[in-house]
């Protein structure tokens, strides 16, 4: 789950990790009133979207006035802010955060991820901060200094001190980005994030060190224990077809092709969609339908598929473990007709009481191709979405 800066912002400021002080604003009133509570003689208004590179599309805007500050926030608000990660059609702006302008000697960058091969979470510092980080790590992955964290002892204020004076920090300046960086990673710990990355992290014109932007994702399967987080969620951030499955408990992921798939179980939903590429095609979706997936679920799955325009075909993938072929066939049956399909379909189906499951397709009368293997099904599925 991902959460937008200024609720990022608030978990690090709660948890002692020093941040600009500001505060969420939803019209422009709001952004006023904040900035008059701030005072001082500068200010930031910032897009609250989940998606980075705002900077550059005209998301973040240094403000020296109060009619700046006004100016920015009738701009920004109910704009359709395009950056890098937002697709060409952008990311509608419906909140924005103030907060004061801050006074940068130094930008540097800072990450935290998990790292699966090691198992631990490995902090990442540059001090190319400011900049796409991705373009720092192809092009000079030297100016990346990394560090592991043993889980057992949290990160050593030995190894954050090594990373700050890395980054040529002097000695005030990196003892307080190393107490920054514990913080940051007890932060990241408590809160079973998967990703924090503080871009820039800044030095201060006065020597403090603080997180001028902040992006933290958080481990889906942990959030039961994080209600706080929890309701930090903003769905208009979402994507529609992923909310919907997830409500009816299907894994449903969007893509950019047009094949949809249909599939029991995540490896074999992956396996699928690598074949579909293979034989030249374009999943237009992941989706894991589980392994007791009812009838309700499978006609659910349809209907969410078929919502997206850019549909040509629908592969059903199913291999019958737990789940047996000749209840998937109904299932699939039925909700075929529920939904009235008018792409074609190709069915494989493969496991216990296949053949009985297979009967009961063709006696369906559905119009459907059935294939075997995977190639059979990729090739057939990839040949009817191209017609
Ligand atoms: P994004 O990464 O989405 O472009 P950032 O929050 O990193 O957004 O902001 C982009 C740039 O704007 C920063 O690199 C920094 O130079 C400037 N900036 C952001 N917040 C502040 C602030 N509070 N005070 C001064 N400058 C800021
Ligand atoms: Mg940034």
């Amino acid at each position: 789950m991902k959460v937008h800066e200024y609720q990022a912002k608030e978990l690090l400021r709660n948890r002692g990790v020093p941040v600009p002080r500001g505060e969420p604003c939803f019209n422009v009133g709001d952004a006023l009133r904040v900035a008059d509570d701030l005072g001082g003689d500068r200010w930031v208004v910032k897009a609250q979207i989940h998606a980075g590179g705002r900077g550059k599309g005209g998301g973040v805007k240094v403000v020296d006035s109060r009619d700046g500050v006004q100016e920015a926030a009738e701009e920004m608000l109910g704009m359709m802010l395009v950056t890098h990660q937002t697709g060409p059609t952008g990311q509608q702006v419906n909140r924005l955060l103030v907060e004061e302008g801050v006074d940068i000697a130094r930008e540097l960058y800072v990450g935290l991820v998990i790292d699966r091969s090691s198992q631990r979470v490995v902090v990442m510092a540059s001090a190319e901060g400011g900049t796409e980080i991705e373009d720092v790590a192809a092009r000079t992955p030297e100016k990346i200094f990394k560090a592991l964290v043993d889980p057992k002892f949290g990160l050593s204020q030995t190894d954050a001190l090594a990373l700050m004076e890395k980054l040529g920090l002097e000695e005030q300046q990196a003892k307080e980005g190393a107490k920054f960086l514990q913080r940051l990673f007890e932060a990241f710990w408590e809160t079973d994030a998967s990703l924090a990355e503080i871009n820039p992290l800044v030095v201060t014109s006065d020597n403090r060190v603080i997180a001028l932007d902040a992006k933290f994702n958080f481990d889906d399967n942990a959030l039961f224990r994080h209600p706080e987080i929890v309701a930090m969620r903003d769905t208009d951030e979402e994507d529609p077809a992923e909310l919907e499955a997830s409500a009816v408990g299907l894994s449903y992921i969007s893509l950019d092709g047009n094949i949809g798939c249909l599939v029991n179980g995540a490896g074999l939903a992956m396996a699928t969609m690598d074949i579909i590429k293979l034989y030249g095609g374009e999943p237009a979706n992941f989706l894991d339908v589980g392994g007791g997936a009812t009838t309700d679920q499978v006609t659910e799955a349809f209907k969410i598929m078929l919502r997206n325009p850019e549909l040509k075909a629908i592969l059903v993938n199913i291999f019958g473990g737990i789940m047996r072929c000749d209840v998937v066939a109904e299932g699939l049956v039925q909700a075929a007709q529920v939904v009235k399909l008018k792409i074609p379909l190709v069915v494989r189906l493969e496991g216990t009481n296949v053949e009985r499951g297979r009967e009961i397709l063709e006696k369906s009368g559905l119009d459907m191709i059935t294939a075997t293997t995977m190639d059979d099904a990729a090739e057939k599925v990839v040949s009817a979405a191209g017609k």
